[in-house]
């Protein structure tokens, strides 16, 4: 085999929305680079995979889909339940996780089939590395969040500093960290900050163990956004880490999605005159807080785009909003419910604003859209994202959400949404805050372009991979 042969990545993302999205946007971007590319899911994902993979298919490049089946009758899940955006309960996610525990011996089949040049799996696959590990085939690990939060999460598995405060509301300073950044416990996840034994725990434990034996990892972040932590982050590790994001500014696609009525309503709009509030797939609130949000947004006087993952019954009436409330907000506020189209939302000139559970991909969107943020952290490592937007770049306002909460998080009261999203439309404040994130959206386009920081990243790696293959292929000739 010569240096130049082609490489075939195996990308393996986790069966959630906020994890497939970034893996496939990363999956086009090595096969636009000559990779010959193989993505594993579910059936679940494979409409929405195809289409997404449609016009880089077109254009020649090579890229394919495996299909994996979850185990979900042996854990007492309901056939079809495959992916973690349909589980209802956090009983029904801890199952779906045993259940993807299960998947080693599908892997395995595949890896011995196709002996690819590198398996990028998801963080939630953590025996992904020794099955990898048994055909000698470099296994990267892909989280799908930025640099600082993954500095925090390092830093809480290998100096415990959570472990020497006495209670779990007392803020405490991270270690060993290029910043002064205070953290409580509350802040940090249920399987962080205790061992209660769930299935949750024993994953993360074991990615964490992993990540340290893995080749390294991919970050979708770039470099001038947090050009501390990018540093940082691979000497905590010991490991390599590639930044080659915002992976999906690479594939900006032709959207379709001009024909949305949201879109169309924006247009009527002044520019930066619309904030634009959304949780996410997986976050999901009660009636109550949909309620406090709904009058917290009227009193706020700000007008509005609100996706809110809600069916509309028909003849049912909706406990979580005011009476009349529709009628009252009308041309004022827009009730989206379902799925929207977040990116040409944020893109478009009237939004000024985004209330974000700091999702790290609704974040980078945000970014990248020069808009600053009103930060209200649900779970996962939302309330890392938080700090890093709020304290270190400065471009977003807390609502003032305290602890983690797995999918229906922290109890906020209207005021304090009116508040930080007045804060975040009117002001001198808002004002420097809109500057600085739209210098950071510049430096994110120059990023991925050729020469950009992004780009020389990936060649890196790409070289890399192919040194990993020569040395494996003279170890084989011996
Ligand atoms: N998203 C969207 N429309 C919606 C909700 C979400 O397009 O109505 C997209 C959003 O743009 C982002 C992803 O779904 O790319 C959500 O990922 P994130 O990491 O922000 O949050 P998660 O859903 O993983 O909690």
């Amino acid at each position: 085999k010569t240096h130049h042969q082609q490489l075939h990545v195996i990308f393996f993302p986790f069966m959630a929305q906020g994890h497939l999205v970034p893996t496939i946007d990363m999956a086009k971007l090595f096969a636009s680079k000559g990779s010959k590319v193989t993505i594993l899911t579910t059936s679940h994902f494979i409409p929405f995979l195809s289409e997404s993979i449609q016009k880089v298919r077109d254009s020649g490049a090579q890229i394919n889909i495996l299909t994996i089946r979850v185990p979900t009758a042996e854990v007492g899940l309901p056939d079809g339940f495959e992916s973690l955006s349909v589980a209802g309960t956090p009983e029904m996610q801890q199952k779906f996780f045993q259940a993807c525990g299960k998947l080693g011996p599908q892997l395995d089949q595949i890896l011995e089939r196709y002996r690819p040049d590198c398996l990028v799996a998801d963080m939630f696959f953590p025996w992904a590395t020794d099955v990898a590990a048994k055909f000698g085939i470099p296994r990267l690990l892909f989280h799908g969040t930025c640099h600082f939060s993954l500095c925090v999460a390092t830093i809480m598995f290998t100096h415990k500093p959570h472990e020497k405060v006495s209670s779990d509301s007392e803020p405490f300073i991270i270690p060993n960290f290029p910043d002064q950044i205070e953290i409580t416990r509350d802040q940090l996840a249920e399987f962080v900050r205790y061992d209660n034994g769930s299935e949750l725990t024993r994953v993360i434990k074991a990615l964490r163990e992993a990540e340290f034996r893995s080749y390294g990892v991919l970050v979708n972040s770039f470099y001038e956004l947090e050009p501390a932590y990018a540093d940082h982050y691979p000497k905590l590790l010991g490991r390599k880490a590639w930044h080659i994001g915002p992976l999906f500014l690479y594939d900006k696609g032709i959207s379709d999605s001009n024909e949305n009525g949201c879109l169309k309503w924006l247009d009527s709009k002044k520019p930066n005159s619309v904030i634009y509030v959304s949780f996410g797939s997986i976050a999901n609130f009660d009636d109550d807080q949909l309620m406090e949000i709904a009058t917290g947004l009227e009193a706020s006087g700000q007008q509005f785009v609100w996706v809110v993952r809600r069916e509309e019954k028909e003849g049912v009436k909706e406990e979580w909003l005011p009476e009349g409330y529709e009628e009252r907000m009308e041309g004022k506020g827009l009730i989206l419910r379902g799925w929207a189209p977040q990116v040409p939302i944020l893109e478009h000139d009237s939004v000024g604003g985004f209330v974000t559970h700091c999702g790290w991909n609704s974040t980078l969107e945000s970014v990248c859209a020069g808009v600053p943020m009103v930060t209200w952290p649900v779970s996962a490592e939302q309330f890392n994202n938080e700090k890093l937007v709020t304290q270190i770049l400065r471009i977003g306002v807390e609502v003032g959400a305290k602890k983690w909460k797995l999918l229906v998080g922290d109890f906020v009261k209207r005021d304090a949404i009116e508040r930080a999203v007045s804060r975040v439309m009117e002001g001198e404040k808002a004002e420097e805050m809109r500057n600085r994130v739209k210098g950071l959206a510049e430096m994110a386009r120059s990023a991925v372009k050729e020469g950009g920081s992004s780009m020389l990243d990936l060649n890196a790696l790409f070289d890399d991979l192919r040194s990993a293959r020569i040395a494996r292929d003279s170890i084989c000739l011996h």
